[in-house]
């Protein structure tokens, strides 16, 4: 009797097991979609008559990668930065993922460049040690070349790009941009422009995504991060003052104490790796900011 009752009971306890094991991938997942650029800026302008400015291609896209999103995974909860043709600065779109919380950012684009025969899909990170970022960013370029049949010209991190991509900098979270293909090369242009080549591209980001959040994701860290100190004021400084018009990064004013002498703190950046903090740094410098400094912050 005992060994005809072990079984059941075994199977039982695997069972509720598994259970628990599946409902931890079901803990909700909040994902933002960016499509790029938008209203007064199309991105890569159309280039005949016919076809999408980059803005529209975009946006065609991104909503469809929510739509199968929202149809299939239903433990992920699909946000956008934008579903109309609006514009949005770079900031509008990292603040809306940082102000919801998302777990995960994913912003669309297509890429250009003056030789037209380059083409293929590039997923840009910010690091590659930023090993959440990366992990998405694989699979959704797995996907391009393997399902897809798309030329995969790999992951790119900012240290490969020589420049920081602001979305994939400012945001929380782990973050990529998916490039998805070259406007400028006439056999990807027409393919980003049909309803075909859409579906087929959005179906690879649906797919690298839904591989990620199944498979639990390593941990990413970017509480943490690096800035630089441009200038402290005993009195308040304009944000948008001529002095930091040179400046290509956002500066930001942080107030100290009461009690500080000089209180009023002005500074750019968010880097999460000291090579790069110290690229930043040079540039302020290079700008005249001579008395320039990194600082090492956290997010509470
Ligand atoms: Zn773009």
């Amino acid at each position: 009797m005992m060994k005809k009752l072990y079984l059941p009971t075994l199977l039982l306890g695997c069972l509720l097991c598994f259970t628990n094991v599946q409902s931890l991938h079901f803990q909700e997942i909040i994902l933002v979609i960016d499509p790029g650029h938008g209203g007064k800026d199309p991105g890569k302008p159309k280039a005949n008559k016919g076809t999408l400015d980059e803005k529209n291609i975009n946006l065609a896209i991104a909503l469809k990668v929510g739509g199968y999103v929202k149809s299939n995974i239903p433990n992920v909860k699909v946000l956008y930065t934008r579903t109309t043709d609006v514009y949005l600065s770079l900031s509008d779109r990292t603040d809306f993922a940082n102000r919801n919380k998302a777990d995960v950012f994913i912003s669309i684009h297509a890429n250009s460049n003056p030789k037209s025969h380059i083409q293929g899909t590039e997923t840009h990170i910010y690091s590659h040690k930023h090993t959440a970022s990366k992990q998405l960013a694989t699979l959704i370029e797995k996907e391009f070349a393997e399902k897809a049949a798309r030329k995969s010209r790999g992951v790119i991190d900012a240290t490969q790009r020589g420049h920081n991509l602001y979305v994939t900098q400012y945001v929380k979270m782990p973050s990529v941009l998916v490039e998805t293909g070259y406007l400028t090369n006439p056999q990807e242009e027409e393919y980003l422009n049909s309803e075909w080549g859409q579906v087929i591209i959005a179906s690879a980001i649906y797919r690298g995504l839904k591989t990620f959040v199944k498979t639990a994701p390593p941990k990413e860290d970017r509480s943490k991060y690096y800035k630089v100190q441009i200038l402290a004021s005993s009195k308040p400084v304009k944000i948008n003052a001529s002095q930091f018009g040179e400046l290509e990064d956002q500066v930001i004013e942080i107030t100290g104490n009461a009690q500080d002498k000089y209180r009023y703190k002005y500074m750019v950046g968010r880097e999460y790796d000291m090579e790069r903090a110290k690229i930043l740094l040079k540039k302020v410098k290079n700008k005249g900011f001579d008395g320039a400094f990194i600082v090492e912050m956290e997010d509470k």
